[in-house]
């Protein structure tokens, strides 16, 4: 009997369709070629949802992603909605997607492609191979903790921020890393400013306990996060799943992210807690942006949001070989010297989105009858 799948797609603003379209065009030949149905809906959202709804995440909207397998997100934002309210711009949405959501746990992986080393400004023989999985705390650490705000006081201002973590928000992160670093290498990094950060001392202590309670298999490395910043453009390789708070994820991870080179080659995922059946809600999306100055011109790169499906394919829809297969493909056409505009290099070919999704699909094809 076929197996349903529910994804709901979100393609946002700019080339956020741009790039989806592409995907599309893959689920619909898995669903073709496997005993799976993977059933689409789609919905407007960030500025598209602010012109169709008054709102950047119409309640409905929210509605269908708490019942979908898992939500494909294309990209928010851009000049026509910068003059909004900030309440309602595409970005308000998109937090408040993830918060309803409770997406505490985003993964944004580092690879490197072979094909495309030159585009890194580290030396080839540093970054070949990598392969680094960033497991950021999404939900809480100083973008959330209060007190927060500016105070004037005796003709001076004061800003305030506040990091602070509960034990069980550094338990699930630290879980799902854990979790995932069994599957890869079995080697985790934690990183903290156990030192100098009172939060530091606590999510140390966390992380140690769980896993000598449930992950003794797991090898784990506490680290700064100054000494990580560091390590991640001399020795890059030495990473294999690290896992850390929301504001040092958010910095590490774009660096991480740039030691590849290439902003349309990077996805992300971000996982909620397990149900009762162990089924997480999940947003997949691409890190960039909506990329304003190149939207209609059908040269945007798709290969983010592509790789953003296979991370689908693997954590939320139980389709692992598939994701693999996609991964793999992704490789093969890059191997070809296939490249759209921002990757392109002397010698390759330049392709359009569309012409990008064409040599994806025929080089998946023949993958999967060899
Ligand atoms: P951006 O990522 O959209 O673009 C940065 C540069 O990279 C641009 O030159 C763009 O053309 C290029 N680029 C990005 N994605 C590409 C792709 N797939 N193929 C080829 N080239 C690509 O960042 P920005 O310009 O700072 O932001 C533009 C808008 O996107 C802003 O409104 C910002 O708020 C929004 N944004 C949204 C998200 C999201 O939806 N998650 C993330 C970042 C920025």
């Amino acid at each position: 009997m076929a197996v349903n799948r529910k994804i709901l797609i979100l393609p946002g603003d700019y080339i956020g369709p741009e790039v989806v379209d592409q995907v599309r065009r893959v689920i619909d030949w898995l669903s073709d070629v496997r005993s799976v149905t993977l059933e689409v809906e789609d919905d407007y959202f960030g500025g598209a949802a602010v012109e169709a709804y008054g709102e950047p995440l119409a309640d409905k909207t929210l509605d269908k992603a708490k019942t979908a397998d898992a939500v494909l997100m294309g990209a928010v934002g851009g000049p026509k909605f910068d003059h909004l309210p900030r309440d309602i711009r595409p970005e308000a949405g998109l937090l408040k997607l993830r918060k309803k959501l409770d997406l505490f746990a985003n993964l944004r992986p580092a690879m490197t492609f072979d094909a495309l080393l030159g585009a890194s400004s580290l030396k080839s023989e540093v970054i070949k191979g990598l392969d680094i999985l960033i497991v950021r705390e999404l939900t809480s650490g100083i973008y959330f903790g209060e007190p927060r705000g500016i105070e004037g006081k005796e003709n001076e201002r004061i800003a305030i921020d506040t990091q602070r973590y509960r034990e069980n928000e550094i338990y699930r992160v630290a879980e799902v890393a854990f979790e995932l670093a069994r599957e890869r290498e079995g080697i985790l990094h934690s990183v903290d400013k156990e030192n100098v950060m009172a939060t530091g001392i606590l999510w140390r202590d966390v992380v140690t306990n769980l896993q000598r309670d449930r992950y003794s298999d797991v090898e784990l490395r506490h680290l700064y996060v100054d000494n990580c910043a560091m390590q991640l453009v001399r020795e890059p390789k030495q990473f294999d799943v690290i896992v850390t708070d929301n504001m040092f994820g958010d910095i590490l991870s774009d660096c991480a992210s740039m030691v590849t080179g290439s902003l349309g080659m990077l996805p992300s995922a971000s996982l909620g807690a397990p149900d009762s059946n162990g089924r997480r809600l999940a947003l997949y999306e691409p890190v960039h942006g909506s990329a304003p100055d190149i939207a209609g011109l059908n040269i945007a790169n798709p290969l983010a949001a592509i790789l953003s499906f296979s991370m689908m394919l693997k954590h939320s829809l139980d389709m692992v070989e598939d994701g693999l297969l996609v991964e793999r493909a992704v490789c093969a056409v890059l191997d070809d010297g296939m490249r759209t505009a921002d990757i392109t290099e002397p010698g390759a070919t330049e392709l359009s989105t569309d012409a990008m999704g064409d040599a994806l699909l025929e080089k998946l094809m023949r993958m999967s009858e060899a």
